[in-house]
């Protein structure tokens, strides 16, 4: 695997690269993350993938500071995985760099609680896409509306790149792998893999899906130790809360804090 120390230093070499397919990350890479490695790897492109913890999506100061860094070690899974390419991108990928208003949807879900949290991830990304100029990217569905958003970005901005979405990793209990849930104690992750576990109920009820037996969901979640952000039930494309079941796949998505972790989730269930 080459590793870049500055986006100026891929750029210099890369009209020497075949097709690229990307995997951008911030690092404190999991099996989560080795999968879209996997993913990007069967396009038969060569793979590049990028660690940069973006400042311009937090807006929890105390959040990007702590956020972990393990730069070893994710050099040796990104290597074990196959890899070709690593940049790491220095600061000035910010010098100059064109804001992206992130369009209406990013005000839905997580984006009604981090304010500026998808304009930051797609200024960032926008850069990004200019540089490596990829044919295919890889984004895990555990963030559901960052897929959705990059997705609507990419047509709307008619990129030639192809997005895949990767299905969530999870361990054992059913939480979702996350660099953050390094931070939860042992008895944590458990009350953790709460969340899936509601999502899996609330699939299981799904003829009876309505507001009032999501609040149900919700009080529970509450008396469990989280403070909730939301949990919601939305149409998959609009992000416009709905319980229509009948006729279309629903998103069943939920953020929430245990102590000073904040942890999303979601599932898409099927049509009755
Ligand atoms: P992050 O390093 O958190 O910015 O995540 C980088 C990429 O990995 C994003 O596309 C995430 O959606 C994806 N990702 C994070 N956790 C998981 C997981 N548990 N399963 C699959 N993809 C994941």
């Amino acid at each position: 695997m080459i590793i870049y120390n500055s986006l100026e230093e891929f750029n210099s070499i890369k009209h020497n690269l075949p097709k690229l397919s990307f995997v951008p990350t911030m690092g404190n890479l999991h099996e989560g993350h080795a999968s879209l490695i996997d993913i990007a790897k069967k396009t038969g492109n060569e793979v590049v993938s990028t660690i940069y913890v973006n400042s311009l999506q937090f807006n929890d100061k105390n959040d990007f500071i702590n956020y972990p860094k393990t730069l070893d070690m994710d050099i040796e899974l990104l290597d074990k995985k196959g890899c070709n390419h690593l940049i790491l991108p220095d600061s000035s990928i910010l010098d100059n760099i064109k804001s992206i208003k992130a369009p209406i949807k990013s005000m839905k879900l997580c984006g009604a609680h981090r304010p500026g949290h998808f304009d930051g991830v797609l200024t960032i990304l926008n850069r990004l896409f200019e540089i490596i100029n990829p044919h295919s990217v890889v984004f895990g569905k555990k963030d559901y509306q960052q897929f959705l958003l990059v997705k609507d970005f990419i047509d709307e901005k008619k990129l030639n790149i192809n997005i895949i979405g990767a299905n969530t990793i999870r361990n054992n209990n059913g939480l979702a792998l996350s660099s953050r849930n390094i931070l939860l104690t042992e008895k944590d992750k458990l009350i953790a893999s709460t969340l899936y576990k509601t999502l899996k109920d609330v699939e299981k009820n799904k003829a009876y899906l309505n507001s009032e037996y999501l609040k149900t969901k919700l009080d529970y979640l509450k008396s469990s130790g989280f403070k909730v952000d939301y949990l919601m039930s939305c149409d998959t494309e609009s992000l416009e809360e709905s319980y229509n079941i009948n006729n279309n796949d629903l998103l069943i998505a939920v953020a929430a804090h245990l102590g000073s972790v904040r942890l999303i989730d979601n599932l898409v269930i099927s049509k009755l």
